[in-house]
């Protein structure tokens, strides 16, 4: 991920004349904490990343996966500085994480953890320093504890120490849907500038978790718009006249997509969900999900990027000659900007209610996936190279 990282912000400095030097400062970080949390007999490697604090404080979220890594942690920070400074965010990049497989762990094992993570990192971290977030399996549970660890540690009240909170514990309505919805505003200010001929658009959405699941049922109350695929990793469901997302939405709690049955509706294997009849695929799954395996059964001239990296370098090349890609780092912002949300609302006190910070979202993100357009066309620059080409031009 390092690797790839690296050779965005390349590829896009040189061809907006940023010098090597600036890039290098680009690829370093300004610190990372790397420490060990002991749980009983057993140690686990933990990292802070904080990549870039020019416009704000660090802003990222933490994981706990055994892949995690040191150069794990530092590329997602350096994609973490470049999504807050393309959506215009007042704050700046990091990530963290714990090397552990967390499903081993009991639930008291895991509030250790997190207590523990944050006993090792206090000082480094805080409301006007680095506020972290969930990640992968984290969630709003770790960061209540987390944010209790610190309060207790600092003596801090404000609980702006960490966003992605419970809504009862100073976190913001709205929040779990942001990612979905975000994606579902960055698409529709795309379409107005597209001026598509269709009456219809058909949509297919890869990953049904909480962002496909989200978009899914928001981007359906669009009259103009009709999803008619959805995917997990066992299989692909599609009725080209009628999904009932809701019906979905409630059999995906206990059971895998494959195992869904209903007259008119088409089970096919989850990779069909690349090669279906629509105007618009929507990556919600996870990293590298399009590859030079499958990038050619592609025949979606929209990709709307809602997973961290959906595609990989080289599948991208291909794919751009054929259709629009709107980037991760635009359309999957939704859920830092409610983060930030989250932060000013404990920080000042106030209790927003959602119609607000929906329609609050709605013109941050919109504004971000406008100035993206018009820096491509001024440019000659695709989506993500626009978005990538602001953001850095911002950090430097
Ligand atoms: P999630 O775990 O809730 O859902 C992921 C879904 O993808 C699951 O339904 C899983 O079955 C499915 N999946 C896995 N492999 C698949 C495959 N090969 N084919 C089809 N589906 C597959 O995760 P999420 O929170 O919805 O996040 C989805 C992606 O969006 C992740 O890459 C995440 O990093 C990114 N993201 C999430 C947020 C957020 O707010 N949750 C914010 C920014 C980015």
């Amino acid at each position: 991920m390092l690797d790839t990282t690296s050779e965005l912000i390349k590829r896009v400095s040189k061809k907006i004349g940023v010098s090597n030097q600036q890039v290098e400062k680009l690829l370093g970080v300004d610190a990372i904490h790397e420490f060990e949390i002991i749980l009983g007999n057993k140690a686990y490697k933990a990292y802070r990343s904080q990549h870039n604090s020019k416009h704000g404080p660090y802003k990222g979220g933490i994981r706990f996966h055994p892949s995690v890594s040191k150069d794990e942690v530092h590329a997602l920070s350096i994609l973490m500085s470049l999504k807050t400074a393309a959506v215009g965010l007042p704050l700046g990049g990091g990530k963290g994480g714990v090397a552990v497989d967390p499903k081993k762990l009991d639930t008291s094992e895991l509030e250790l953890l997190a207590r523990e993570y944050v006993k090792q990192l206090y000082l480094h971290i805080g409301p006007e320093k680095d506020i972290p977030a969930p990640d992968v399996n984290t969630n709003s549970q770790t960061m209540d504890w987390m944010s209790d660890e610190y309060s207790k540690l600092t003596g801090d009240a404000t609980k702006a120490s960490f966003t992605g909170k419970s809504v009862n514990n100073g976190g913001s309505l709205g929040r779990d849907a942001a990612t979905g919805r975000g994606g579902v505003y960055c698409l529709e200010e795309f379409l107005i500038k597209q001026k598509p001929k269709k009456s219809k658009i058909k949509i297919a959405v890869q990953g049904f978790g909480n962002v496909g699941q989200y978009f899914s049922k928001i981007a359906n109350e669009n009259n103009d718009w009709q999803v008619v695929a959805v995917s997990d990793s066992s299989a692909t469901i599609y009725n080209s006249d009628n999904l009932d997302i809701d019906g979905l939405i409630k059999f995906k709690r206990n059971n895998p997509l494959s195992s869904f049955s209903k007259n008119s509706t088409k089970i096919l294997s989850s990779q069909k969900i690349f090669n279906l009849d629509v105007d618009v695929l929507v990556l919600a799954a996870m990293e590298n999900s399009i590859n030079n395996e499958n990038v050619n059964d592609v025949t979606a001239k929209i990709i709307l990027e809602l997973a961290n990296s959906p595609i990989t370098t080289d599948a991208e090349k291909k794919l751009i000659k054929k259709s629009t890609i709107i980037p991760d780092i635009i359309a999957n912002s939704g859920g830092v900007i409610v983060s930030y949300f989250e932060w000013l609302q404990n920080k000042t006190g106030e209790v927003w209610d959602e119609n607000y910070v929906n329609n609050r979202l709605e013109k941050q993100i919109k504004q971000a996936m406008t100035s993206t357009i018009k820096q491509a066309n001024e440019l000659n620059l695709n989506l993500k190279e626009a978005a990538i080409a602001s953001a850095i031009r911002s950090l430097l």
